[in-house]
């Protein structure tokens, strides 16, 4: 199998001010078509680091793309970077100068004298049109090596990945095809744990991680097509499945999105009140189209006040159990179903952190109540930690995660 190497170039992503969303792309998309991603690099807008990392990626990966640093600025210099290394001159593409200035010209902005270099390319190499800003991007042959440079903005580079799908194909070996089971309510090391036997295997591949308050197994097969590595990867799957029971939710699917799911295959609606998420969960329902079949009523009840007013907990309630408590979640949830007329009220409240809510109310400590009128769930949460987007964000997992078991049953 080829390998190839992706170097994100520019300081910004050296200091940790911008994600790099554009090398995670590259991996997946190459892997999609069978080529190996082996090593990911990040470098500074210096040219010398560059001109370093570049060489080393290039002694041994078959192919290296490099994405960023091809702007008109003088602190843009990958293009000239990788030309000088490879001891290849620059030279003007005359069509793609003519688009340059037709993309100035269209907004009527005078184009500035350094967008001129933009219209430079190393000498004999496929020049990769920029449909959506004014860097082209290049695909230069090196002997049995090759080099792609791609612009760093992912709205310019993504669109640009596609020309470069045909000059990559006689390097694809097939596919790599991953799967991700995911759970929720179990932890990564544990779940590795239950699935220890399956973590030595090569063909289909499996390797937990953890994101955003749950745990994965990724199940990646290699073969000459996506049927045969679907094939590979399928029984795995079931039984990894078999194996960690009711923690798993789906296959790819994301959790709000399984939810979602569930309560439209059933004809249900959930209302939400919500106090330590801040609106989290309505957030993460609504991020999906549709949302409104299944979501309509939600209440950020923060203040004891609005817990009392609209979702009509009783004072009694907060007196002897306080706002965070298992009793008050439960409340909110009778509460917001009563209110909206909602299949389902799906409640929580806790103490997100940094700071305590006294000795016995812990930074991380949770409650979560959903019910249905006939059947009623709550689950407590301790954290244990003070972070309060990880509170945040973790409560709104297990929120969900309530509700899905008492959708199924669970
Ligand atoms: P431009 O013509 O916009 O200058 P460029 O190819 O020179 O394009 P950079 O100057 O390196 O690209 O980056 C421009 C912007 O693109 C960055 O400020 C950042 O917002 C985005 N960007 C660059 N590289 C990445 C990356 N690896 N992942 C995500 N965003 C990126």
């Amino acid at each position: 199998m080829h390998k190839a190497e992706v170097i994100s170039v520019g300081t910004e992503l050296v200091l940790g001010e911008i994600t790099d969303t554009n090398a995670p792309f590259l991996s997946r998309e190459l892997a999609g078509i069978g080529i190996a991603v082996e090593r990911r690099g990040t470098v500074g807008d210096n040219p010398a680091r560059l001109r370093e990392d570049f060489l080393q990626a290039l002694s041994r990966s078959d192919i290296v793309l490099l994405t960023g640093g091809l702007g008109p600025t003088p602190d843009d210099l990958t293009k000239e970077t990788v030309a000088e290394a490879l001891g290849l001159a620059l030279e003007t593409d005359e069509l793609q100068l003519r688009r340059i200035e037709d993309f100035f010209r269209k907004r009527t902005l005078p184009m500035p004298e350094d967008n001129r270099k933009q219209a430079m390319v190393p000498k004999g190499c496929t020049v990769l049109y920029n449909e959506n800003g004014t860097a082209p991007g290049c695909w230069i042959k090196h002997g049995s090596k090759r080099i792609a440079l791609l612009p760093g903005p992912p709205r310019e580079m993504k669109p640009m990945f596609r020309q470069l799908l045909p000059l990559l194909a006689p390097f694809s070996s097939g596919v790599i095809l991953s799967h991700h089971l995911r759970t929720v309510g179990l932890g990564e090391s544990r779940m590795a744990q239950l699935a220890e036997h399956y973590l030595d295997l090569t063909n289909p591949t499996v390797a937990p991680y953890a994101k955003d308050g749950e745990s994965y197994l990724r199940v990646s097969a290699a073969a000459a097509t996506r049927e045969e590595a679907e094939a590979l990867c399928r029984p795995v799957l079931r039984k990894l499945t078999e194996l960690l029971g009711s923690y798993v939710y789906a296959v790819d699917e994301g959790l709000a999105q399984t939810v979602t799911r569930l309560l439209r295959a059933q004809g249900k609606t959930v209302a939400l009140a919500e106090s330590c998420t801040g609106g989290g969960i309505a957030q993460a329902l609504t991020e999906l189209p549709g949302a409104s079949d299944v979501f309509g009523w939600g209440v950020v009840s923060y203040a004891n006040e609005c817990k009392q007013a609209l979702l009509g907990v009783p004072s009694e309630t907060l007196q002897s159990h306080g706002a965070v408590s298992a009793e008050c979640a439960m409340e909110m949830a009778r509460g917001i179903r009563r209110l909206s007329g909602a299949a389902i009220g799906l409640a929580v409240t806790g103490i997100a952190g940094p700071g305590s809510g006294g000795e016995a109310k812990p930074a991380g400590l949770i409650f979560l109540a959903a019910t249905d009128g006939d059947r009623s769930l709550e689950r407590r949460l301790e954290t244990g930690r003070g972070d309060r987007a990880h509170n945040r964000l973790y409560a709104a997992k297990q929120a969900f995660d309530l509700l899905r078991r008492l959708l199924l049953g669970i």
